[in-house]
């Protein structure tokens, strides 16, 4: 007698006979504390001294963390926030969240302190968990919004701090409870995690991770051409956890049996550079902003990491000189593109140049593009006209992407939803040229976005404000090329009639209605801005005309 056993949803054709596990990050979970017991993960406290435990303790905690959450009454779809920094406890949170059903709201801790309380509120968290050294801010968002404070606060770790309302203590609620689970099933299809993103214009957007997305994510970048990612790498994620999951690194990571390495909050150069020494770290990740810093920190004391085999760039894109030094300090440079609505993971240059007969000069411009896609996404390119371009490397248009781990949609957003999104796919509003190879290159934005360090200003909203200043008639904000932060606002400027313009005080005017981190480097006073046939502004041409100003800076 034969038996069968028919998969939950029909299927056309001659049903296959596998399993049908849910794709979940129990999944990932589960493999590494059962055959990775012993790999080590170390925290970086706020007091030079660092924490180590093993995955088979750090799993207990997870367990031990989902009772607190279940006797909470964390309820499966409800949303807990994590405001913190790269630490294992946010570690814990990234996996006991999910594999109870909740959903992990990782938030951005460089946010405003008004933009802070309104993703805590868009997401409706009944839980935030703050880091010790991260109280200061949330005591700052809940003066923008004291409704807050009849959220429960817990606190993760005892550096000294002014009490949160109801707070608790991540310690104090672990201690005692029982070290295993008993896992619910979750469908793969369940949000796992919530993270925002900045708009050009308004209030962040949020993107929400399912558990498929996300273990489909940490598969295709273990790839050999991707991360490369070995149980005998020493991982330190430099970008934080509240960037798009630290570029699925948490998962990545722990899928693959690797020891990790927190820098917790000492994010200074000396301070990653004992970090990886001490713990011979192979593998590390982050914008480029942190590794020109770094990289400076090695020429200036003549140290080196000789351990430090290879590091991801991305976020923005790799400076020419940047990846020169760093390629010639022994350390490979894989400059990758992606983002939050994929996961992030869209291209990744590792290598590939290698395997073809090029001249070294041209191997290395193209390993300064962006790279080849990843197996996650299928993308096209379209020029103004919505017609595909001629993959000749020459050829622009914008980006457009679909695949396991891109996004469908905005969290309850439906105008940025239908802005973004159209016909299935996610218009990354990138412009783009692709080689016959297949290697794709950023050549400009057409999002009204800075990214100024890793961390995006909305030329909008800068614009907006500028504009309510009684003397301005116009103004239009562009990026500018920075040594240290890549890219810098500057502003142009057309006055009313007859006003005097004065670049000092118009920027102290703005500093007292914008972060100070936005405020424009320059201000330029023109007569016209030049526009677009249509009448917008023709940001490219202000960018070709001041690309120097900052030169110096
Ligand atoms: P985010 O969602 O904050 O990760 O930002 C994604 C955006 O950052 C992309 O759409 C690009 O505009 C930019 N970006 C990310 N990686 C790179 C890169 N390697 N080179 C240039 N721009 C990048």
């Amino acid at each position: 007698m034969t038996t069968s056993t028919t998969p939950a949803t029909a299927v056309q054709g001659l049903p296959g006979l596998m399993m049908d596990i849910p794709l979940t990050v129990h999944f990932i979970l589960e493999h590494a504390i059962r055959n990775h017991p012993r790999r080590e993960i170390v925290t970086r406290r706020y007091d030079g001294s660092s924490t180590r435990f093993t995955y088979a303790e750090f799993g207990a905690r997870v367990a031990q963390l989902a009772h607190v959450l279940a006797e909470l009454g964390i309820a499966p779809g409800e949303r807990v926030a994590s405001f913190a920094w790269n630490t294992q406890a946010h570690l814990e949170l990234y996996y006991a969240v999910p594999c109870i059903g909740a959903v992990l709201h990782t938030t951005n801790i460089r946010l405003f302190p008004e933009q802070v309380a309104f993703v805590l509120e868009h997401a409706d968290d009944r839980i935030i968990f703050v880091d010790d050294t991260l109280v200061p801010a949330m005591h700052k968002a809940i003066a923008a919004k004291p409704s807050l404070a009849e959220k429960i606060f817990v606190v993760m770790g005892n550096a000294p701090h002014e009490p949160l309302p109801n707070e608790r203590s991540y310690e104090a609620l672990l201690s005692g409870k029982p070290e295993t689970y008993a896992w619910p099933t979750v469908d793969e299809n369940a949000a796992a995690v919530m993270c925002h993103t900045s708009a050009t214009t308004g209030d962040p957007k949020a993107v929400l991770f399912s558990h498929r997305s996300q273990v489909l994510h940490a598969f295709a970048t273990a790839f050999a051409d991707v991360f490369a990612l070995r149980q005998r790498d020493a991982i330190l994620p430099i970008v934080p956890m509240f960037h798009v999951n630290a570029w699925g690194l948490p998962y990545t990571a722990i899928m693959c049996g690797s020891k990790l390495v927190f820098p917790g909050p000492r994010m200074d150069p000396e301070s990653l550079y004992t970090a990886m020494a001490e713990d011979s770290v192979t593998f590390s990740a982050g914008v480029p902003t942190v590794w020109l810093a770094l990289r400076d920190y090695l020429k200036a004391t003549g140290k080196s990491l000789p351990a430090l085999d290879r590091i991801v760039i991305g976020g923005s894109a790799c400076p020419p000189a940047l990846f020169d030094d760093l390629q010639a300090l022994g350390i490979e440079v894989i400059h990758a593109w992606g983002m939050t609505e994929m996961s992030p993971i869209g291209t990744v240059n590792y290598k590939k140049g290698e395997l073809t007969n090029e001249p070294a000069a041209a191997r290395r411009a193209r390993r300064l593009k962006q790279g080849p896609f990843s197996a996650l996404v299928q993308w096209k390119v379209l020029d103004d006209d919505d017609t595909p371009i001629a993959q000749d490397g020459i050829a622009r248009g914008e980006l457009w992407v679909r695949g396991f781990a891109v996004a469908r949609q905005y969290y309850k957003n439906d105008e940025a939803t239908a802005a973004a999104f159209k016909d299935g796919w996610f218009t990354t509003g990138d412009i783009v040229t692709v080689d016959a190879e297949g290697y794709m290159e950023i050549v400009d934005r057409s999002k009204d976005l800075i990214k100024s360090g890793g961390e995006w200003i909305s030329s909008v909203e800068l614009e907006n404000t500028l504009m309510g200043h009684p003397l301005v008639r116009e103004a239009c904000v562009f990026g500018v090329k920075h040594a240290k932060w890549l890219e810098r606002p500057v502003a142009a400027v057309v006055l009313r009639a007859d006003a005097v313009g004065d670049e000092v005080a118009i920027r102290a005017w703005l500093g007292e209605r914008v972060a100070k981190w936005w405020l424009p480097d320059r201000i330029v006073f023109l007569d016209a801005i030049p526009r677009t046939g249509v009448g917008k502004f023709l940001k490219r041409d202000l960018r070709e005309r001041y690309a120097d100003l900052l030169a110096d800076a």
